[in-house]
């Protein structure tokens, strides 16, 4: 466990689908097992992130850094935009109630506040991309004035332009939603789920919970190889 936080934004979500693998993710992240379908996925999405990020040539990107030292992110992102007004930050770090999130883009104005923009490589605004960018918000909003939370995603295909729920610039090569004040109401629920998946984090217990149906949904778990294994384990008893 890396010092200085508890859970990320990762672990919040794999917490949101089931308390076992939060717990898994937390005490023993090298049982997860990726697809080769998943793999692809995770760089179609880098792919697209980077042709965002082009749209920002002024954008300066932590990771080159600091590369690996996540739990430096948070000071060093603070020191950026304390020294410039202006700092347009890729991968910047926010550090509160022991969650650590890194926003994809973050714009300061020249009065503090800040514009972020997540980057997801979906057609449209899903509930997934909806999760992900509450837990941003959250941590964000605790740290610095936000002036608005925004999600970026793939334009829809030509044929059917009426799957997105908004484009703030058709000549763009992708949509800006705007979600600052959907967001904002969700900050008590998002604490309350905080809360519980510390205690389950914190817990040298592994929880007992069952396979089903949500260990497919909203993704694909990455230990389910585990969990199946304690099944069969079980069946020969
Ligand atoms: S396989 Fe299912 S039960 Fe096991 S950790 Fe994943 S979601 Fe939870």
């Amino acid at each position: 466990m890396a010092k200085g936080y508890l859970l990320t934004k990762s672990k919040y979500i794999r917490g949101l689908q089931c308390d076992r693998a939060l717990w898994l993710d937390v005490h023993r992240p090298n049982l997860a097992r990726y697809s080769a379908e998943q793999m692809r996925r995770f760089d179609r999405g880098r792919d697209f992130e980077q042709a965002v990020r082009d749209s920002f040539p002024t954008g300066h990107n932590i990771s080159l850094d600091l590369g690996r030292n996540t739990s430096a992110y948070p000071e060093h992102t603070a020191k950026l935009l304390d020294e410039n007004p202006e700092a347009v930050l890729f991968e910047a770090g926010f550090l509160y109630d022991d969650v650590l999130v890194l926003a994809d883009i973050v714009c300061q104005r020249p009065d503090g506040s800040l514009d972020i923009f997540e980057i997801k490589s979906g057609s449209k605004l899903s509930d997934t991309y909806r999760r992900d960018a509450a837990i941003q918000h959250y941590v964000i909003a605790h740290c610095r004035p936000l002036h608005s939370f925004n999600v970026i995603h793939a334009n829809p295909p030509a044929d059917n332009p009426g799957s997105s729920e908004q484009s703030n610039n058709s000549e763009l090569p992708f949509t800006i939603v705007d979600l600052t004040d959907d967001l904002a109401a969700q900050s008590d629920t998002i604490a309350h789920n905080i809360s519980i998946m510390k205690d389950i984090a914190l817990d040298t217990k592994e929880p007992t919970t069952p396979t089903g149906q949500h260990c497919l949904e909203p993704y694909a778990c990455p230990y389910q190889h585990y969990c199946a294994q304690g099944i069969r384990q079980l069946a020969l008893f």
